[in-house]
């Protein structure tokens, strides 16, 4: 439910908002950072959607911000980062970023969890059968703990997608062909859970934000197969594999690193490439100047800064739910 009309703000406690037809409820989230810019002037409520996700209520509001102009701490750094199945991310730095933990063990319980509603006897349309109370509560479960799935993945990508964008100036992924590795069954579960489209996306504009800019290689350039050391590179190359070791000039070390120190690589290619040859060997740049002053942008609805969305517990007299269903 989407209101674009009305007295839409936030109380000055920051611990109330206010909604058209809705009228003043109270939020989990403080929304202390959006109160801020609305008494500062530095943002401006356009809408608000309410939504109900895994038996919590959201309200996110679509916000015209003014932004300072930002520069990476590091102005000159060019990372580059290989997006894995065996860690969440590898960079060309040397680091490596696992897959939070905490998201394995809750896949586990989203199997128990499914196993238990499908043991239960459920709705039925052609005997018309009404579902049990308990196969109701077993779904009720199943639901919060997909959101929770969805919640940890999504705290874990924001994480390293803003540090990543704040320290470097330029950062080089690779553009990879998801749908296609999708047909991969044992590797299908581990990119989904990755969310490789999702940080690709937050690097996007959060690199547009901070005053860095994003590269993608193109899907054909062959980051895995290329010696980081001589540039030899190679036809095949298992993805069992775990470590890269070249055939002309005998350097070994980790698969991804070396993908990464490719990617940075090009980077530097692409930007001391400046005379207009903007595609190289089937490459592609996709390029942004840094922005000049202050900018205003215009958020699109699910990608409010933390804090700007509150949650409304789903129990208490200012329920909106049967309000909503009211109208
Ligand atoms: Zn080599």
């Amino acid at each position: 439910m989407r209101f674009t009309t009305g007295s839409i703000r936030v109380e000055p406690d920051r611990k109330y908002v206010v909604l058209p037809r809705l009228g003043r409820l109270k939020v989990h989230e403080s929304a202390r950072k959006l109160a801020r810019r609305l008494e500062a002037g530095t943002a401006r409520i356009l809408a608000a959607t309410v939504r109900r996700e895994g038996g919590r209520w959201y309200v996110s509001f679509t916000c015209e911000v003014v932004r300072a102009a930002r520069t990476p701490t590091r102005p000159d750094s060019v990372v580059g980062v290989d997006l894995g199945v065996t860690h969440l991310a590898v960079l060309s730095t040397g680091e490596q970023v696992p897959n939070p933990r905490h998201l394995v063990e809750a896949t586990g319980r989203l199997r128990r969890l499914a196993r238990r509603v499908s043991r239960r006897v459920g709705p039925d349309r052609r005997v018309r059968r009404d579902p049990s109370n308990r196969w109701q509560r077993a779904t009720r479960q199943l639901a919060r703990a997909h959101a929770r799935v969805a919640n940890l993945r999504r705290d874990g990508l924001h994480h390293l997608t803003t540090r990543l964008a704040r320290e470097h100036a330029t950062i080089v992924v690779e553009d990879l062909n998801v749908a296609g590795m999708l047909r991969n069954r044992r590797l299908a579960r581990h990119i989904a859970d990755a969310g490789f489209a999702e940080l690709r996306r937050h690097l996007h504009y959060k690199t547009e934000w901070n005053g860095g800019r994003l590269i993608m290689a193109d899907r054909w350039f062959p980051s895995s197969k290329t010696c980081s050391g001589c540039g030899t590179v190679t036809t095949k190359l298992a993805l069992a594999e775990r470590t890269y070791t070249c055939t002309t000039c005998g350097l070994t070390l980790d698969r991804d690193l070396n993908a990464a120190i490719n990617l940075a690589a090009l980077a530097r290619e692409v930007i001391d490439d400046r005379s207009g040859r903007e595609s190289l060997n089937g490459r592609r740049a996709d390029r942004k100047p840094p922005p000049a002053g202050l900018v205003a942008v215009k958020r699109p609805p699910g990608t409010a800064m933390a804090g700007n969305t509150g949650t409304v517990p789903p129990q208490g007299g200012t329920t909106p739910r049967l309000l909503v269903k009211a109208h």
